[in-house]
């Protein structure tokens, strides 16, 4: 190893790294994490206090299995870092029974054995009162396994079990280079440059400036926060209003969850719609919170969701990656036995983290995947 800082080095710790970095420090791996800022803050794709796991993915049917083993590694890693990260509230996907969110959620639970049940227009009212506006027609897919993940918490913990393992950390270590060489690869920070045989490319939004060739845009999304009217407050209780997306009849669906603890508000967003959201450099990112960053939601709420003030409390600006066909990018981009990526996460990325990290970790290995991961190869944009 003389000539070598360590066997591999993972470029960016969020979601996908961190897991990657635990997965990889687990097995024993020699392995350096570099993140330009500190693990677990609010300038990538992984912050906003939750995000929404399920397992009736309707993105790709080979999300299934990879989020059945992402919710067995959350769990462990709530074990070993000791940390409460997971919420169990359960998740309602809801709309037109004849739409494109209920019948895929049904056909999805079905096909996989999720446990799911269908609940007509009525069930949904009754049991979940904030949703009393749902018209009659629509109907909704309750799935009880659902519920929300911490990302900075996740983030954070990953890490710290990480190093607990022995994976050596560089926090607030922008990489500015990474450069192959025949048998090991380069990275180049702001004061100095590492020798290691493989990399992970775990960037986010500036994955595709690392490692050029992969068809990735950065998404500017905001995430919004609405206090409920005070008459209407229980009901907004996460208990009573858990994680879901609601397709709206005008074809845009909302997505949220209610409030974890007293003096909350509730959290909501629009579904990217292709072109809800700007495509921008992620480098160069306006973070500030814009009045067109909420009106889309605000002006649904009247009918959607009554209970809500219609001006949001606060809001906060987040940064997805999509591909072209809104899938990731996991694996080696044409084949290279020195670089992985983990990628393009295109909204529906962080439940799956930590099992995208055993995943990426298997590949540096050389093991088997423990699910398939052969719709997201990063080569497939190319034939
Ligand atoms: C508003 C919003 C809502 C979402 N809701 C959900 C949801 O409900 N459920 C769900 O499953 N998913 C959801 N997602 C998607 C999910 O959050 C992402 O898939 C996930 O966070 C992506 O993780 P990542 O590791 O690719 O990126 P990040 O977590 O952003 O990690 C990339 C890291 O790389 C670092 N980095 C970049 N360049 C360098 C460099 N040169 N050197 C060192 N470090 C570098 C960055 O600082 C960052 O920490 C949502 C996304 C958004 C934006």
């Amino acid at each position: 190893m003389a000539d070598f800082d360590a066997d591999v080095a993972v470029i960016g710790l969020g979601a996908f790294g961190a897991s990657t970095l635990w997965r990889l420090a687990a097995r024993g791996v020699d392995v350096l994490g570099f993140e330009r800022h500190t693990p677990g803050h609010a300038f990538g794709s992984s912050h906003g206090g939750s995000r929404m796991f399920r397992t009736a993915c309707l993105e790709h049917p080979g999300l299934v299995d990879l989020a059945r083993l992402s919710l067995d590694l959350w769990r462990e890693l709530e074990k070993a870092s000791g940390d409460d990260l997971f919420t169990a509230s359960g998740g309602l996907l809801a709309g037109p029974r004849q739409g494109h969110l209920v019948p895929a959620a049904l056909a999805v639970a079905r096909a996989h054995g999720v446990e799911a049940e269908l609940l007509d227009a009525d069930e949904v009212r009754r049991r979940f009162p904030a949703h009393g506006s749902l018209p009659d027609g629509h109907a909704a897919v309750w799935e009880p396994g659902a519920g929300l993940v911490r990302p900075e918490a996740s983030i954070r913990a990953a890490v710290a079990v990480a190093s607990d393992a022995g994976a050596r950390v560089h926090a607030d270590a922008r990489v500015v280079a990474v450069e192959p060489g025949p048998d090991h690869v380069r990275i180049r920070t702001a004061v100095r440059e590492f020798r290691v045989r493989q990399v992970v490319g775990t960037a986010g939004a500036w994955l595709g400036g690392l490692v050029p060739g992969l068809p990735l845009a950065a998404v500017r999304m905001p995430m919004t926060w609405f206090a409920a009217r005070p008459e209407a407050a229980d009901d907004f209780r996460l208990a009573r209003f858990p994680a879901f997306i609601r397709e709206l009849d005008d074809g845009t669906s909302l997505w949220g969850h209610g409030t974890v603890r007293a003096g909350e508000d509730v959290k909501l967003g629009l579904e990217d719609g292709g072109s809800t959201f700007d495509v921008v450099d992620a480098e160069s990112l306006d973070r500030g919170f814009r009045r067109a960053d909420w009106t889309g939601v605000g002006e649904r709420l009247p009918a959607a969701l009554p209970g809500l003030e219609t001006v949001p409390a606060r809001g906060e600006i987040c940064l997805f990656t999509r591909t072209p066909d809104r899938q990731f990018v996991l694996g080696r981009p044409g084949g290279d036995p020195r670089v992985v990526v983990g990628g393009g996460c295109s909204g529906h990325g962080f439940k799956h983290a930590t099992g995208v990290g055993e995943v990426l970790a298997a590949l540096v290995v050389g093991e088997e995947p423990p699910v398939g991961v052969g719709f997201a190869d990063p080569d497939r944009f190319l034939r």
